[in-house]
């Protein structure tokens, strides 16, 4: 119980502080259990990973709140960003180095599932980084009871326990993340895409912060595109309904296109209270694409867009290390319809012109014979007719897409406008005179059996590191995240590194897609232990489609001949 841990503690006062590790172990609280999983090395090390779990019945908190395993992931998401308050409240330095740091993972603007805080049927798990406290090298034992004993007792009953006086955020909480998951079932059955809220604020403060612009201009959708869905809480809510099939986004240079679409592709998580996104939400399944230079891509058949490359080179299993700007965005739309993507984003400022367009100029001066390429703008219609694979695209600066799109949006000054009508009857008036490229159909979609070559090199496992968002390093290989535009956290890096390694451990062969359904399984069940060697402290869930991305950007992926 924690008397022999507050004994032990005055007992190994002063000792060399490798005696730590022989705390190693789980101590029973009057309101908790504290588990020390592993112990630091010495005091300037990571600190030591802790756990602390209290059951309902001391966290008080009611069944209401954590009976349905959806508003346990709220409920968790709610404490935690508690607990991140608290903290600077309660920790204190204590000794030399990390001497009483007390770290926790971070959140950020949407609510996902964590394995920092956790809450199950049974209770509240919380698992943070301690720094065990010393002088120098040596146990500062009074310091470590201090710290053991008073302030993770109080963090516990400040940030885990059930207080009156949160009920109305967490309700809100909870109220704005049902909201924005009905809202997201909904758009199947209207045959939509995405909505938007009338009041929505989409721009964010900065590139580097996430909070919204202060005095930006609220969405507000034009009356002809206007839909009205229900949400549970909020009730009725009108806003703009993106329909399935080709939408256009047009519209002068800075007048808001790549912010609107950016506000899409964040649409499939779940936005916190004041965030301006809360009711913005898209298909599951939408994936952001762009191009993407310098890229590796193993063995993809990107044949639809590109084929008889110079050289006589295959692009049935195509292979580089360094894709060039047309064939990395093929590869990245390729590789996302493998992965299950029901929705395309793609905006003009990233993608590779020579990929989305060809105009009858063009055509005309060079033959089809000499141009590997086969345009987007010839194969958006079919992804759509042959896949239902529908795609919102910023555009403002060809007029052939006119001819292909369902909807033209046009922003004006941030303002939204259906142009529609007008650009369908520019288009009659001014036919692009385009000969229609690469044949009838999209093209067949071929299963990829994948195998990883190793990480780990002799008997050490694998290290994982992540810092930013588009960094990753697994073992010796760093890995470019930045053409992955919608990974929120660094923890879901970290969380998808693990998946890949406890699968590649196995040596198994797997096709891509059936690989992405075992991993997203243990996901869907949260069962993030599953994928680590041991429970980790800083993992966040991810989707399907950033799993896929990062496998298929790792330069040791092989891709099995013989299809
Ligand atoms: P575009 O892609 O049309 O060139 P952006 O979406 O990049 O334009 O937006 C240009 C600038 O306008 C950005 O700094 C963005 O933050 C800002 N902005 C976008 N939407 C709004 C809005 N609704 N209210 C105020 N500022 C906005
Ligand atoms: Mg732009």
């Amino acid at each position: 119980s924690h008397h022999v841990l507050e004994q032990q503690l005055e007992h190994l006062d002063g000792r060399s502080y490798s005696a730590y590790k022989r705390l190693k172990g789980s101590y029973a609280f009057p309101e908790f259990e504290l588990t020390l999983a592993h112990i630091q090395g010495d005091p300037f090390a990571a600190p030591s990973r802790v756990s602390l779990w209290g059951s309902h019945q001391h966290s008080q908190w009611p069944e209401q709140y954590w009976q349905e395993p959806a508003r346990r992931v709220v409920l968790a998401d709610f404490l935690h960003r508690q607990i991140n308050h608290v903290i600077p409240q309660i920790q204190q330095q204590r000794g030399s180095g990390k001497s009483g740091c007390l770290r926790v993972a971070p959140t950020s603007q949407v609510v996902l599932a964590r394995t920092a805080v956790q809450v199950t049927s049974d209770g509240i798990e919380l698992r943070l980084g301690v720094g065990l406290p010393a002088f120098g090298r040596r146990i500062a034992g009074q310091a470590a009871s201090e710290l053991l004993m008073q302030d993770l007792p109080r963090l516990v009953r400040a940030a885990l326990h059930y207080q009156p006086e949160w009920v109305p955020d967490l309700e809100h909480h909870i109220a704005t993340i049902e909201d924005a998951n009905a809202l997201r079932q909904q758009l199947s059955h209207h045959k939509l895409v995405a909505f938007i809220a009338n009041g929505a604020i989409l721009p964010r403060c900065s590139g580097v912060d996430p909070q919204p612009l202060p005095a930006a201009v609220p969405f507000t959708s034009p009356k002809s595109l206007e839909v009205t869905l229900q949400a549970p809480h909020a009730g009725s809510l009108t806003g703009l309904g993106i329909p399935e099939g080709v939408t256009l986004i047009v519209g002068g240079g800075y007048h808001g296109k790549s912010t609107v679409l950016k506000a899409l592709s964040h649409g499939v998580y779940n936005h916190i209270p004041g965030d301006g996104r809360e009711q913005v939400v898209a298909n599951a399944a939408t994936v952001k694409i762009r191009s993407e230079d310098g890229r590796s891509v193993t063995g993809v058949d990107i044949s639809p867009f590109i084929d008889r490359l110079p050289q006589g080179l295959s692009t049935k299993v195509f292979s580089t290390t360094n894709a060039s700007g047309s064939t990395s965005q093929a590869a990245n739309i390729l590789e996302a319809i493998e992965a299950g993507a029901k929705v395309l984003l793609i905006d003009e400022d990233t993608a590779a012109t020579n990929l989305m367009i060809r105009d009858r100029n063009m055509q005309t001066l060079i033959a089809k014979e000499k141009e590997p390429i086969t345009p987007f703008i010839d194969k958006v219609r079919q992804l759509y007719e042959d896949y239902t694979i529908s795609t919102i695209l910023v555009m403002g600066g060809s007029g052939d897409y006119f001819e292909v799109a369902d909807q033209v949006i046009a922003l004006d000054s941030y303002t939204a406008h259906d142009v529609t009508d007008q650009a369908k009857a520019i288009a009659a008036a001014h036919p692009s005179e385009r000969q229609g490229e690469g044949g009838q159909n999209f093209g067949t979609l071929t299963p990829r059996p994948i195998q990883l070559t190793p990480f780990d090199t002799g008997r050490k496992p694998a290290k994982v590191r992540t810092q930013r968002l588009n960094t990753l390093t697994i073992g010796a290989e760093d890995i470019d995240l930045r053409g992955i535009e919608q990974l929120v956290e660094p923890n879901q890096n970290r969380a998808i590194a693990h998946a890949i390694l406890t699968w590649q451990q196995q040596h198994r062969t797997h096709c891509l897609s059936d690989l992405l359904d075992d991993i997203m399984t243990w996901i869907d069940r949260q069962d993030f232990d599953a994928l680590t060697p041991y429970p980790m402290a800083d993992l966040s869930e991810f989707r399907r489609y950033e799993l896929a991305a990062v496998i298929n950007r790792l330069r040791r992926l092989k891709v099995l001949s013989g299809r």
